[in-house]
């Protein structure tokens, strides 16, 4: 028995975070039905990123380029390295316009239940990266959810015996949070009273 081509959509959109069959079924229907154009839009974006979205070869975050913006841009501060979640949590410190540091992004964290441990997380690379020269104090801006804390607790130990100056965001920032939902004075703060 052959598949449909609608079935084969609504498959393939299972395959987006918490869609289940229905939801599946309803952007599928929403996009054949009324916005054509719009699904062949998703189409072409979805298979380009696919093709050209790497990661920072620096920081590991995504890039079209072999360096990201940040990456490339010399005239920040190569003392300071921070260390964060996701892109988002990255964009939300760059927001606050107030860390002129480099980042590393771990594109997750540690998750035992889900078998994420260090180096399924790639702390190797940000081990690489942190000793790589410049870098004097590392400042861990994982959430502060019980896997942040465990994340953070994990890479501190392994910085710190390479000998780095390792520092964690004030607990002005709410427990259980994510920070890229945070306002940004907050963060701000919790930069600020680092230790
Ligand atoms: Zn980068």
């Amino acid at each position: 028995m052959t598949t449909s081509h609608l079935d084969a959509l609504v498959d393939a959109l299972r395959k987006l975070p918490g869609v289940g069959v229905k939801s599946a079924q309803r952007m599928a229907f929403h996009l054949l039905q009324h916005d054509r154009a719009g699904a062949q839009q998703l189409a072409r974006a979805l298979d380009e990123a696919v093709r050209g979205v790497r990661h920072c070869a620096r920081c590991h975050t995504f890039t079209d380029q072999a360096l990201c913006a940040i990456c490339s841009d010399t005239h920040r501060d190569a003392r300071q390295l921070c260390v964060v979640e996701t892109p988002a949590d990255q964009a939300a410190l760059e927001r606050t316009g107030s860390y002129r540091g480099y980042y590393y992004v771990l594109m997750g964290r540690i998750s035992p239940l889900d078998g994420i441990g260090a180096s399924a997380l790639g702390a190797a690379g940000l081990m690489a990266r942190a000793t790589e020269g410049d870098v004097e104090e590392v400042i861990l801006a994982t959430s502060f959810t019980a896997e942040g804390e465990a994340t953070a607790h994990v890479l501190s130990e392994g910085l710190k015996a390479r000998g780095l100056k390792v520092t964690r965001l004030a607990r002005g920032v709410p427990a259980g949070s994510e920070l890229e939902y945070v306002d940004l004075s907050t963060i701000a703060h919790a930069l600020v009273d680092r230790r």
